[in-house]
């Protein structure tokens, strides 16, 4: 293409809020045919809600204590609704030591001379945490509607569970279906559960998920669709997502985000409406068009 209509491109996708950062991408976005979707906060709105709490030999009021004690020090979206959720309950956060953050697997901090652990499924077999069965099933049951469950221990002792849900943004299916409809394949890719991941997933309309992919696995999952021949496109917000989004051969971070995720990849959608991906596609294609 040239300068000319590059400049062009880039000024009427700037007007839609499409950010390329170099002529380049505007260049080769048309080629992708793979795009890997992180979920949380790109399809969904990123701003989960505690909707559970389900102890399981403490006070529900004790339980939330712990759990969002342990989790005030977290910046994570889900540690964020549950502060936020025991706040508009009345609860009362205690003082912490030694808090730790797991990227991919949850937190664990000193509380009251007491050692609590809260997160994934994972996180308590580290720990050798047994989770009573009935939880269990419950637990599959929130997940299968799409909510994030995460599991509570105190001094090695299952002690009960939280659940948060998100809502997926409003334009997310409409622009999967026209990715589909430009014959591009559609993933979801996620470090949350597969049950979760498989009920957003459907809501949306993607096939193909991703799931418990922990920080340092979404990078190795786009290398692995490049090694087969795949263009992939990544589009993520969060600091997990920032590998993943400098491998791809078009990084797409969400404006409302990270400045890490904007600052690894090629393009930055500033609404953060999916709808801006196709839209990107479009004006790549017309762009190369328009020169030849
Ligand atoms: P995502 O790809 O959705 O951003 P992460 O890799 O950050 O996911 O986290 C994966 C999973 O690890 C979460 O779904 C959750 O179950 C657990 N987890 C992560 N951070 C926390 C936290 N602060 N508290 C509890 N659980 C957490
Ligand atoms: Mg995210």
């Amino acid at each position: 293409a040239t300068p000319t209509s590059i400049m062009a491109g880039s000024g009427r996708a700037a007007e839609l809020g499409i950010l390329f950062k170099g002529g380049e991408h505007l260049e080769t976005t048309h080629k992708i045919n793979t795009i890997l979707l992180d979920k949380t906060g790109t399809i969904t709105k990123g701003k989960p809600e505690l909707t559970d709490v389900m102890p399981e030999s403490l006070e529900e009021s004790t339980l939330l204590s712990l759990v969002a004690s342990a989790e005030k020090n977290s910046e994570h979206p889900l540690a964020e609704a549950i502060v936020a959720g025991a706040a508009d309950r009345g609860i009362i956060c205690k003082d912490t030591n030694d808090f730790e953050a797991i990227p991919g697997f949850g937190v664990r901090a000193q509380i009251d001379g007491q050692d609590v652990i809260v997160g994934t499924t994972k996180l308590m077999e580290r720990y050798q945490v047994e989770v009573s069965e009935h939880a269990s099933e419950q637990k599959t049951q929130l997940e299968t509607a799409g909510k994030t469950v995460m599991l509570a221990a105190v001094d090695g002792n299952y002690a009960g569970f939280v659940a948060v849900a998100d809502t997926v943004k409003e334009t997310s299916k409409a622009a999967i279906l026209r990715l589909k409809q430009l014959g591009i394949d559609v993933y979801m890719i996620t470090g949350d559960n597969e049950r979760t991941a498989k009920a957003i997933a459907e809501q949306v309309g993607i096939d193909h998920v991703r799931a418990e992919v922990l920080p340092e696995g979404k990078a190795a999952e786009v290398e692995k669709l490049q090694k087969e021949g795949k263009i992939v496109a990544m589009v993520g917000d969060g600091i997990n997502d920032a590998p993943a989004l400098a491998k791809a051969d078009i990084g797409i971070a969400i404006g409302t985000g990270t400045d890490i995720a904007m600052e690894a990849a090629d393009v930055t959608i500033m609404r953060g409406d999916l709808q801006s991906i196709p839209d990107a596609i479009r004006m790549s294609k017309k762009t190369m068009t328009n020169i030849r």
